[in-house]
């Protein structure tokens, strides 16, 4: 039973859209994006629908970084080209989700590949303690449990 007819991952995970699996378990699947950075690239999505890293079952999280971690290793053995891997998730629309069911990227890598992030001017200045204390204060205030 899909919870959301309109979440294309769901309508995946439910065989009611195509797509190209790489690994299924009673928890996630992993499939290969539709519009891939490099060749090989994969979303690894919950069997559940959670919007986002706020919904997502820490359990199930955890679970998707693991399968993460494999499908990564077997990139690198696959004949693919791979030198390396990104890992990653757009968590919110400003940080880049476009499908708002949460999934994790696998993304091999080479050099010259022309993919990666872009950083503001400001980058690259080294913050003052007194001023990595107080944000770090603040992140540590706001942690639940
Ligand atoms: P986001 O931008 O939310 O982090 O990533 C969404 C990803 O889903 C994009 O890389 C996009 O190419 C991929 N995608 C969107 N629709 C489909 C689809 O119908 N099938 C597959 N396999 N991938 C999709
Ligand atoms: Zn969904």
């Amino acid at each position: 039973m899909i919870k959301d007819q309109s979440c294309v991952f769901c309508r995946i995970v439910a065989d009611q859209e195509e797509a190209s699996f790489v690994y299924r378990d009673d928890k996630v699947a992993a499939f290969m994006d539709i519009n891939p950075v490099n060749t090989g690239h994969m979303l690894i999505v919950p069997n559940r629908h959670f919007s986002n890293l706020v919904e997502l079952d820490e359990a199930i999280g955890g679970h998707m970084f693991k399968v993460g971690q494999r499908l990564a290793q077997a990139l690198r053995c696959s004949g693919l080209r791979c030198d390396g891997v990104n890992l990653f998730i757009a968590d919110g629309a400003a940080a880049g989700q476009t499908v708002f069911h949460s999934h994790l990227h696998v993304v091999p890598r080479y050099t010259g590949d022309g993919f990666g992030f872009h950083f503001p001017a400001s980058y690259g200045r080294e913050t003052p303690r007194g001023d990595l204390d107080s944000t770090a204060a603040m992140v540590q205030g706001a942690l639940a449990g």
